[in-house]
């Protein structure tokens, strides 16, 4: 194995703004790992929609400038500390958070956010597994109580938790219906669980999701775009349904009269409340997932370290998801 470098490539962002404050520099020191941390060769990092918001600084939580983004890294481990006993030199592993930044050739993390990656995945699907699929197990066991047999719209189906809330709503057991944007992403969501897709630009798909449900409604709607669809998503559930916010871009309105007849429940989801037991549930069962076959991330646009700025302009403005975003290292 290379030795360790004293020096990386690494983005920087000193002040908060638009993508542009994204820098590349290629002087940054090489972050040594306190003794519950592993340092990581990353090999590849998830890009996602709440590091736009961190960067512009309108996210809650701001951090110290200057500071690396990312949190979803893969790679080998290079150095532990002295009192890590999980992992070693060698190992491939991917990340739920890092603490001194994804986006960058080494990165240290503490050792209880870190997980081996299985053989049967590669670098980049290692990067894709963190919030994607730990927030999608969140919104669908954790926070929408789902029992399979359920039918649930995952309602932006084709980006990294959509498809990754396909794949796990369908090994296990519910009725499964996704929504994209795209011909290709259609195709897409079929392949990666749904049982049955609907184009979410088109005028009458929302019809053609309660002709599907011969007029009963689904359960539980896994909203990626609250702010347009809510009201439409209330109106859509069966009685007693539920919709689980994951995202949105700004304000929505709703109508109260659409709450009554059906009694739905509009229940938020944020992935940083899980609990170390909300982790470790979702672990698990993910795990199970990677060992049976049917959790395998799907890698959509690609970029080179010095692209970040782009990879933020389009995460934000882009539509035709067809998977997940990442970085390359
Ligand atoms: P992504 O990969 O960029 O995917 C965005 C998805 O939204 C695509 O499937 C896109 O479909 C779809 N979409 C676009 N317009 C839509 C519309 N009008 N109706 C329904 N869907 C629409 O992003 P992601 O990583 O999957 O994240 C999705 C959202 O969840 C983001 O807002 C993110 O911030 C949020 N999130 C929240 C949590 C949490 O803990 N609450 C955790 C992770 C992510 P097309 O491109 O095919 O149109």
């Amino acid at each position: 194995m290379a030795s360790v470098e004293r020096f990386m490539r690494a983005i920087r962002v000193s002040e908060f703004g638009s993508p542009e404050v994204l820098k590349l520099l290629t002087d940054v020191p090489v972050p040594l790992p306190a003794e519950n941390q592993v340092l990581i060769r990353v090999h590849a990092c998830g890009i996602n929609p709440l590091e736009t918001c961190i960067r512009a600084g309108t996210f809650a939580w701001k951090p110290t400038l200057p500071y690396t983004p990312g949190s979803d890294i893969s790679g080998i481990v290079v150095d532990v500390g002295r009192n890590v006993t999980t992992f070693k030199k060698g190992d491939r592993v991917f990340t739920t958070a890092t603490i001194t930044g994804g986006y960058a050739e080494y990165t240290v993390a503490s050792e209880d956010t870190v997980y081996q990656l299985p053989e049967q995945l590669n670098f980049k699907q290692g990067a894709a597994i963190s919030i994607p699929y730990f927030a999608a197990y969140r919104a669908l066991f954790q926070r929408a109580h789902g029992k399979p047999g359920e039918v649930v719209l995952v309602h932006g189906a084709s980006g990294g938790v959509g498809i990754a809330a396909c794949q796990i709503a369908r090994a296990f057991g519910f009725k499964v219906f996704g929504t994209a944007g795209s011909p290709k992403g259609l195709n897409l969501v079929l392949q990666n669980g749904a049982h049955q897709v609907f184009n979410h630009r088109e005028k009458d798909y929302i019809e053609k999701i309660r002709e599907a449900t011969e007029g009963e409604g689904v359960h539980i709607i896994l909203e990626m775009m609250a702010d347009v669809n809510l009201s439409n998503d209330l109106k859509l559930l069966t009685t007693g349904g539920r919709v689980i916010i994951v995202g949105y871009r700004g304000p929505f309105e709703i109508n109260p009269t659409d709450t009554m007849t059906k009694e739905p429940s509009i229940i938020a989801v944020s992935i940083f409340n899980s609990t170390k037991d909300d982790w470790k549930e979702a672990a698990a069962a993910l795990f199970g997932g990677m060992e049976s076959g049917w959790l395998k991330p799907l890698i959509g646009p690609e970029y080179p370290l010095e692209k970040a700025p782009q990879a933020h302009e389009d995460i934000m403005h882009k539509s035709g998801a067809t998977g997940k975003m990442v970085l390359v290292v």
